[in-house]
């Protein structure tokens, strides 16, 4: 069984101030949610605040980025043990933005991943291809370059946290979602070529989240696919009423 995940991020969006006022109004509409996880990823300056204030409810914070080492030189850069001692269990690794805006590598990204597992963090690996490669019929050699990188000298015992998101670049944040049979047999990729790089057991257990322009009108049929566990989502995730829709997808 995969427990569904379904993931806020909030990108470069709310202080602190908002942060809070967000979950005062989100937490009372998804209290009694036991179907899914509940993620939200802050700025790095929210995240202490929303790890704080989701103690005790089924909410969880999760970070957008960190670096592989404990600690260094490394200006503007924040480390798994920092994550862990604040309490964040959870963090987004390779994101588009991250590959498109700040030349996030794969091999980095196989980096990232091994410290996050290492330290017991969950790490969500986001992969997917831009426009040109789809269109350039590149979109299959791109995941699964993608999630071989990512998992080189990763282990199926080690791999046991992974989460994965497929996030074709062309669907974030453009308004155009991946039709759910565009999306399943990306996720089906995923799934192959996990089997592939760790093993079955490895792929049978990951959840592999889609995410791209989710919203409450085309969730729950996103969700209906069997190899989607969970939505990755952008902006529908920074209005509380709109993100617990999502949360309640049918
Ligand atoms: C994202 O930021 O990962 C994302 C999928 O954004 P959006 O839902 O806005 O497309």
């Amino acid at each position: 069984m995969r427990k569904p995940i379904i993931a806020g991020n909030w990108k470069m969006y709310k202080t602190p101030k908002e942060s809070l006022a967000f979950l005062d109004a989100f937490l009372p509409l998804v209290e009694d949610h036991t179907r899914d996880e509940i993620l939200l990823c802050p700025t790095m300056s929210s995240l202490g605040y929303v790890l704080e204030a989701t103690i005790g409810t089924n909410v969880r914070g999760c970070a957008q980025n960190m670096h592989w080492l404990n600690e260094g030189p490394y200006t503007g850069e924040i480390s798994p043990v920092m994550l862990m001692s604040i309490g964040c269990r959870h963090v987004l690794l390779g994101h588009s933005e991250q590959r498109l805006y700040f030349n996030e590598t794969d091999d980095r990204v196989n980096l990232k991943l091994k410290a996050a597992l290492n330290h017991g963090l969950t790490p969500i690996v986001c992969v997917g291809e831009t426009l040109a490669e789809r269109e350039e019929g590149r979109t299959e050699e791109t995941i699964r370059r993608q999630i071989r990188i990512a998992l080189q000298n990763v282990s199926s015992a080690e791999a046991h946290r992974l989460v994965i998101a497929y996030e074709p670049v062309w669907a974030i944040g453009t308004g155009s979602t991946a039709t759910p049979d565009i999306a399943e047999e990306a996720h089906r990729i995923v799934r192959h070529e996990l089997a592939l790089c760790c093993s079955e057991l490895t792929a049978e257990a990951t959840r592999i989240l889609y995410g791209g322009s989710v919203k409450p009108e085309n969730i729950s049929e996103l969700m209906a696919q069997p190899d989607i566990d969970g939505a990755l989502v952008g902006g529908a995730s920074l209005v509380p009423e709109t993100f617990a829709k999502i949360v309640h997808y049918t």
